[in-house]
């Protein structure tokens, strides 16, 4: 059957870097048969200056009627007044609530070329394959009572709410537990069950999922401890399973452990394997226009597309495996390139990509 991709390019480098990831699609549809579809529509500061919102109907019911979605990024500076509603990354917020994409998973893959480009020492960082699975769509981002105003002492005083109830970590354990089966079968899940009441019934009840994934080795750790290690010996973790917040902030060190957030993929999916897929990077309004971007997140994010989505795992190995060659031989985007390294922009790396998809 016929998929259906739903194409968001979005803002400043996000219609480049997806028109790269079109070219590896169709690639792949006409030298290995993928038979798939696109419609494109508007999603951040592009549509509310044409629609007069970040995620308007007609948007919406392109997604709906999709499997996937393929977003490049949406943002820009010239936005940031606007009221936060009508902001564009609002619209993104609107498309994981909207279909309730609930599992975000972030790789980060250091390729052994790119050693040099971490913070870390190369030996330290070199191979590193770690998946960050969090919670999206639930926890203190979300839940309710939160506020601020004034105490009964007249202080001003905000707050927000931890609060998972078992559904909502059952089924964000699930996917993390078979993730680790398709991996090297081990999971941590990172709380802070030595505090928080959240944290211990999250832990309970990753416990209980894992009895029904036995060849999974299951291990947990407190989130500050998670920090520390993901920095000490990122390579002891395979799957590292947390709620929203936590996740925020350790996908994050994990990104910056990769070297270029140019590189990286996300997935979003929802339980019924529909997904949103789009790199971790932003709208870079610096480079916007340039064709310097590099296009190579936003391809990896067609590969998870193509690995959780469609089912497709062979044709997503032959994306990373082109990907990696791409980057053994010595083609570089500015952002991965060392001081004196030729470059290339984002269609001649798109045009790499394909060349060693064919070869
Ligand atoms: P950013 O990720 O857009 O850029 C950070 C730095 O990384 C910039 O120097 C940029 O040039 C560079 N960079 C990013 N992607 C790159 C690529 N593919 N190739 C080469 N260099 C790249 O983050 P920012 O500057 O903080 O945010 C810019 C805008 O993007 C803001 O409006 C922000 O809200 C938005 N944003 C959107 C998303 C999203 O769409 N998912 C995510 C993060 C930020």
């Amino acid at each position: 059957m016929t998929k259906k991709i739903a194409v968001l390019g979005g803002d400043g480098i996000g219609p480049d870097i997806v028109a790269e990831a079109i070219k590896v699609l169709n690639c792949l549809r006409d030298d290995y048969g993928f038979q798939f579809e696109t419609e494109e529509a508007l999603a951040g500061g592009i549509a509310y200056d044409k629609e007069g919102h970040p995620l308007p109907e007609s948007t919406i019911k392109v997604c709906k009627a999709a499997d996937a979605i393929l977003l490049g990024a949406v943002g820009g500076p010239q936005y940031d007044a606007l009221p936060r509603e009508l902001r564009p990354e609002s619209g993104l917020l609107g498309l994981r609530g909207t279909f309730e994409l609930f599992a975000n998973l972030r790789p980060a893959i250091l390729y052994s070329e790119l050693a040099s480009a971490s913070s870390l020492k190369p030996e330290l960082v070199a191979g590193l394959d770690v998946m960050i699975v969090r919670e999206l769509t639930g926890g203190i981002y979300f839940e309710q009572p939160k506020g601020s105003g004034k105490n009964k002492d007249g202080l001003r005083e905000g707050f927000n709410t931890m609060r998972y109830n078992e559904q909502e970590v059952e089924r964000i354990a699930r996917v993390a537990f078979e993730i680790a089966q398709k991996r090297n079968k081990k999971l941590c899940s990172v709380d802070k069950a030595n505090v928080l009441d959240v944290s211990q019934l999250w832990r309970d009840v990753v416990i209980e999922v894992s009895k029904d994934f036995p060849d999974v080795e299951l291990s947990h750790m407190y989130v500050d401890n998670a920090a520390m290690q993901l920095v000490a010996r990122p390579k002891q973790f395979d799957v590292i399973v947390t709620g929203n917040m936590f996740g925020d902030i350790l996908s994050d060190i994990a990104a910056m452990l990769t070297g270029s957030i140019g590189m990286l993929p996300s997935a979003s999916l929802a339980s019924t394997g529909k997904g949103m897929y789009e790199p971790v990077h932003g709208s870079a309004p610096d480079i916007a226009g340039k064709g310097i971007a590099n296009p190579l997140a936003t391809i990896l994010s067609v590969s998870m597309m193509l690995r959780y989505t469609f089912n497709e795992g062979e044709l997503a190995d032959r994306i990373e495996k082109a990907v990696g060659k791409v980057l053994a031989n010595g083609k570089r985007s500015a952002d991965i390139a060392r001081q004196g390294e030729a470059t290339i922009g984002t269609k001649a790396m798109g045009d790499a990509v394909v060349e060693a998809l064919r070869s």
